[in-house]
């Protein structure tokens, strides 16, 4: 079992290190219970820092210390992608850039397909990467995944990014097709939240 203490984060400021309002509102309801005061980087004219590196969870880590260091409070980042077996990881960190300056996923989804011509290995998964820094260094970090096989072609309307072509492990439905409330239940980002929260806000 795991007895590790982590430091919890009990109301007071918190800093969403991001720049994308849906993230940032997404993150503000599911931390609305536990008291957080929620802003974000952008309310408080922070910089975007360079996404330099090479994990989830190094890319996490980098926005949540740049966010906490200038602010001056505790704050949250987070770093998700679709990490595709038979590409060697790809797009994985690259997910969003892949889509292009139009964010362009119809144009992503098509490139993974191309990509994977020949290959008889469609597994994929999601994986959500999540850090808590605060100004005086200290770090509590967690990821979550939810593993899964790409169909083509996309189907479904719901949810964003690669959601058409995935779907989950024991399911039928693409993440697109599926109600909001079910991938929420299920989704990489909803199993990192959990431990952060278990762990963090409790
Ligand atoms: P980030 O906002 O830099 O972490 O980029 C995450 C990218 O990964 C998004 O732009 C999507 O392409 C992809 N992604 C992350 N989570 C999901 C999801 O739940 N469904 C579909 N695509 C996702």
């Amino acid at each position: 079992m795991n007895v590790r203490n982590h430091r919890r984060l009990k109301g007071g400021p918190l800093v969403i290190a991001s720049h994308n309002p849906g993230k940032v509102r997404e993150i503000a309801d599911l931390l609305q219970p536990f008291g957080a005061e929620v802003m974000s980087a952008a309310d408080l004219n922070l910089a975007e820092p360079i996404e330099t590196g090479a994990t989830f969870a190094e890319n996490a880590e980098l926005k949540a210390r740049a966010a906490a260091e200038a602010s001056g409070v505790p704050a949250l980042a987070d770093d998700s992608g679709l990490v595709v077996a038979a590409l060697a990881g790809q797009p994985g960190i690259h997910s969003a850039r892949w889509a292009g300056p139009d964010k362009d996923f119809r144009a992503a989804m098509q490139k993974v397909e191309d990509e994977l011509q020949g290959q008889d290995d469609r597994r994929a998964h999601f994986v959500c990467a999540l850090a808590l820094c605060w100004p005086d260094g200290h770090m509590e970090a967690f990821e979550g995944a939810v593993h899964g096989t790409l169909v083509w072609p996309p189907r479904g309307t719901g949810g964003f990014g690669y959601d058409p072509v995935f779907v989950a492990d024991g399911h039928d439905v693409t993440f697109g097709e599926m109600a909001a409330a079910e991938k929420h239940r299920i989704s990489h980002r909803a199993r990192a939240f959990r431990k952060l929260v278990d762990a963090c806000f409790r």
